[in-house]
């Protein structure tokens, strides 16, 4: 037989113990003939049957055109009031119950591209739910016709539904990333909408000290307001986050945001040089291509003489997992002022960086993250250490350290905890460190 002979006498098969929808009767036969959708498809097919029955005679075939009727083939019964037989009622499809129509995709679509006209993007994809008894009806019916040429139900619903939503707002249906989830209950004329972040990259730089990257509560009151805080409930008023969080919050739109820094430094140190790579998130944008530049001068208005940002373009959330994961890998260039107890002399320093050149590091854990980290011993690479005396007891560092090498600790030892370190190498005791960020070093996403 050919390929088309068996498809209609599979189908005639079907529809004379199951009155089927024009999308149920074609979705068994849906990998048969591309280019269809599966309602142009069964209707196709009952096309054929009723071209069959007029080719055998229509007095002939009235169980045939009767069987059509029944599944709501309009054709069907006209021909058989022509031929003076009171054609039966149309039933309620054997699959879907009526659900899939034209009528209801429309509805369903409308109410959703009204919530979607509030939102900017270019890219979204539909998913359906579909009850578990409209499954199990399909499935035994596959079952008793042995069709294996069917697709998923779900195949229609998310096709016609994306079909009206791609026409309204010239949007491409993407699977990987897509900006715009929507999930379809057909049935409930039901759906909801989620929303995917948008990401932003790009560098800070921290031109003042005690800013934190992150929002700092208060120790005492942890973010409630007390007396030690002045009924702010944090630490310090501003941090970067904030700097260059509020401004985009409202260009974008957006609900929350996020920020990630690639590692973060001690609130007490700056960051100067290209900056340190971050990423912000930005949740439930509503605007989704805003020229970068203006934000980046708002940011920079918003910042002024605290934080700056540089370099902004969009990013994913594949880059974000990479910049997590990046941070142990990166290097960072420091300059550390430091005074000493004592005086420091030349010949000290040169040794000193003899001995501190491309060399492991092991520190316990600081004693002043203790109570946030667990103790254990790190071990992370130091590359260099250049001194420069600038007064008797006064030296400025540059050093260039493994992502994690808590720096700090490095000069002043941490009381033997971190080995070998600074001070012991030079026999004197640090009195004040003062600690700048000068270069973040991260490798670039692959592929
Ligand atoms: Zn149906
Ligand atoms: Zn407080």
């Amino acid at each position: 037989m050919e390929v088309a002979e068996k498809v209609l006498r599979k189908a005639s098969q079907i529809l004379s113990r199951h009155p089927l929808c024009d999308y149920c009767i074609g979705r068994q036969f849906a990998a048969v003939g591309h280019g269809l959708s599966n309602q142009e498809r069964g209707r196709a097919i009952k096309a054929m049957l009723l071209m069959e029955a007029h080719l055998k005679g229509v007095e002939e075939s009235r169980e045939d055109l009767t069987m059509l009727a029944r599944s709501g083939y309009k054709p069907a019964s006209e021909t058989l009031e022509r031929i003076g037989v009171e054609p039966p009622e149309p039933q309620q499809c054997g699959i879907c119950g009526g659900v899939l129509s034209k009528q209801r995709f429309r509805r369903l679509a409308e109410k959703i591209i009204e919530e979607l006209s509030g939102y900017e993007f270019s890219n979204f994809v539909v998913g359906a739910r579909v009850p578990a008894e409209v499954r199990e009806r399909e499935d035994r019916l596959r079952a008793e016709f042995e069709i294996e040429t069917g697709e998923d139900i779900k195949g229609d619903i998310t096709r016609e539904i994306g079909r009206i939503i791609r026409q309204r707002f010239n949007a491409e249906v993407e699977y990987q990333t897509p900006q715009i989830v929507i999930l379809v209950d057909l049935f409930n004329e039901d759906y909801t909408l989620q929303v995917n972040p948008v990401f932003i990259k790009g560098y800070y730089r921290k031109l003042q000290k005690y800013i934190p990257q992150t929002v700092w509560y208060c120790r005492h009151c942890w973010g409630k307001g007390c007396e030690h805080c002045n009924y702010t409930g944090r630490e310090y008023p501003e941090s970067v986050s904030e700097i260059v969080g509020e401004p985009a919050l409202e260009m974008f739109e957006a609900l929350e945001y996020k920020f990630h820094g690639a590692g973060r430094e001690d609130v007490d140190a700056r960051v100067v040089g290209t900056g340190r790579p971050f990423i912000l998130e930005l949740k439930h944008p509503r605007k989704r291509f805003i020229d970068l530049g203006e934000l980046e001068k708002r940011i920079n208005e918003h910042g002024k003489g605290k934080v700056e940002v540089s370099g902004l373009s969009y990013s994913s959330r594949r880059e974000l997992r990479f910049l997590k994961s990046l941070s142990p890998i990166a290097s960072k260039t420091y300059e550390a002022i430091v005074e000493f107890d004592g005086e420091v002399s030349e010949e000290d320093l040169r040794r000193m960086e003899e001995r501190f050149r491309d060399i492991v590091i092991e520190q316990r854990t600081p004693t002043r993250v203790l109570r946030r980290r667990a103790d254990k011993v790190r071990r992370k690479k130091l590359y260099y250490v250049k001194a420069e005396k600038l007064g008797a007891n006064k030296v400025r560092f540059i050093m260039k350290t493994q992502g994690g090498l808590y720096v700090k600790e490095l000069i002043d030892g941490d009381m033997g905890r971190t080995q070998p370190n600074i001070s012991e190498a030079l026999g004197r005791r640090p009195l004040k460190i003062d600690l700048t960020v000068l270069e973040v070093e991260t490798p670039t996403p692959q592929g």
